[in-house]
């Protein structure tokens, strides 16, 4: 894989072109390097700014660190949300393990016992469902972490 076909990708990414568009509507925080988001279940994803793949991974183990490091601050906020004790941190790496975007992303999934990941299955949400979510984690957020 040379660098054009890298840009080439880039360009063709949605999650690319979100950050590019400056804060969706679906927007819940950010870093410098990492950007939080409500998925069209209503979870939060955390990804990083910069495009990284499965290709590229390797070189951006700092980006990944920011990554964990908004997740974590998201965490207590899911919990709050949700009204659960537990979540997965989940990255699906591959079609065939769920992923639909190749741009690292972290899921932040609420789990119950026995719920067969559930929340998974649950039908997509609408974008003005998705900004009342945001909106209700930011303001979390805020109460959360100080
Ligand atoms: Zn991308």
């Amino acid at each position: 894989m040379g660098p054009e076909l890298n840009s080439e990708r880039e360009r063709k990414c949605i999650f690319c072109s979100i950050i590019e568009g400056g804060k969706p509507r679906n927007f819940i925080t950010e870093t410098d390097k990492s950007i939080a988001i409500v998925s069209l279940e209503g979870t939060p994803l955390v990804l990083p700014k910069r495009h990284v793949n499965e290709l590229n991974i390797s070189e951006c183990i700092e980006d990944m660190i920011d990554v964990y490091r908004l997740a974590n601050r998201l965490v207590p906020v899911v919990k709050e949300l949700y009204q659960v004790t537990s979540v997965n941190l989940l990255e699906n790496r591959g079609a065939d393990a769920g992923q639909e975007i190749d741009h690292f992303h972290m899921h932040i999934l609420p789990r119950r016992k026995k719920d067969k990941l559930m929340i998974l299955r649950v039908s997509r949400m609408t974008d003005e469902e998705r900004e009342k979510i945001a909106l209700s984690f930011r303001d979390l957020l805020l109460s959360c972490n100080g």
